[in-house]
């Protein structure tokens, strides 16, 4: 039997490992895919720590309904090597990338086709064995999405860091129309969420991150403008140049980007918040019905909106953003960077 090589979480709050099992063999619906290249993301992060930060010293424990050794990494592109009996064998050889966000397929949010939103999901790299390895068993081939011509190394980070961008630029619904979007946090899912932007919108986003790299990055990447949100001086700045914004991306959810975020709201904007960095935020009730605001969250992506996303890519729409390739063998270098913040870009393990 085939082997396929793993990095491994053994245990929660340590380095991973490598671990050597039994390819499994695809039966039924299922397809086997050879990985060429899984990205590194922040959620990684989280996983491996076991729990996310939800303010003060409370911790949301993440580790039940996983065994170890469990196989992180959600942001797959590959090959399909081979298929269950119940998949047609002209589909192995291509050129894939893995929408990981997979559904139990019969509760209401799978049957709406929010599969990313199902509670008893099979979310690949956080409920069921991922990415940062050889091979993945793919329960059907639907989740499986043509890439070319981009780079795989482009492809799988489309489908975690792209796809949360993708779908929370879209619920800003109609007000990009009326001036600049704000995106705040300029990580992986910040800087896809420019690159779509900039597709998508007519204006130019404005952004803000409290690290001089990551703005010129941003500068660089066609950015009106790029703010220090812990320079005192930034919400007054912001409130001059736009008379207050009306949509916002807070992709990093925390005390401060919300309190950022909401201070520069104009009437009837709104913030979507997908960042899970962690902490409490709280603002004046009042304030709700005085600025007509929303804020709402999103987790991830629907299937649909992950290939209007590859379609948008693929018809080359989205300028690339900036990768890095490590062998799988440096997973555990690559979270260590990530977490020490010393990443601009995404890091993309090479398979
Ligand atoms: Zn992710
Ligand atoms: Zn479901």
């Amino acid at each position: 039997m085939t082997k396929m090589r793993r990095q491994s979480l053994v245990a929660y709050g340590q380095p991973l490992c490598e671990t050597i099992a039994d390819c499994p063999a695809p039966r039924g619906s299922e397809v086997l895919v050879r990985i060429e290249r899984c990205g590194v993301c922040h959620s990684d992060l989280h996983l491996q720590d076991g729990y996310f930060l939800l303010g003060g010293d409370k911790r949301l424990d993440v580790t039940a309904g996983r065994t170890l050794p469990f196989t992180l990494g959600h942001e797959i592109a590959g090959v399909i090597e081979s298929v269950g009996d119940e998949a047609p064998g002209t589909v192995i050889g291509r050129r894939v990338a893995v929408y990981p966000w997979i559904g139990c397929g019969v509760c209401p949010a799978c049957q709406g086709g929010e599969e990313n939103l199902c509670s008893n999901h099979r979310h690949l790299g956080i409920a069921v064995d991922g990415g940062f390895a050889t091979h993945v068993l793919v329960p059907h081939r639907r989740y499986l999405l043509d890439y070319a011509p981009l780079s795989p190394a482009f492809a799988g980070p489309l489908m975690c860091s792209g796809l949360t961008a993708y779908a929370a630029l879209k619920r800003l619904t109609g007000r990009p129309e009326r001036g600049p979007v704000l995106l705040v946090g300029l990580g992986g899912v910040g800087m896809m969420g420019l690159a779509i932007a900039r597709a998508l919108f007519r204006e130019p986003p404005i952004v803000a991150d409290i690290d001089a790299d990551k703005r010129k990055a941003a500068v660089a990447a066609g950015a009106a403008q790029a703010y220090d949100p812990s320079d005192p001086q930034a919400r007054k700045a912001v409130m001059t140049a736009t008379g207050g914004v009306l949509a916002v991306c807070d992709f990093v959810g925390s005390e401060k980007s919300l309190q950022f975020s909401t201070g520069v709201l104009g009437r009837g904007g709104k913030v979507v918040v997908t960042g899970l960095l962690g902490g409490n935020f709280s603002m004046a009730a009042a304030m709700f019905a005085i600025k007509a605001m929303t804020i709402e969250g999103t987790l991830t992506g629907t299937l649909g909106e992950a290939r209007e996303l590859l379609e948008l890519a693929r018809a080359g729409k989205i300028a690339p953003i900036q990768t890095h390739d490590r062998p799988l063998n440096e997973a555990q270098a690559a979270l260590e960077d990530l977490r020490a913040g010393r990443i601009v870009g995404r890091t993309v393990l090479s398979v």
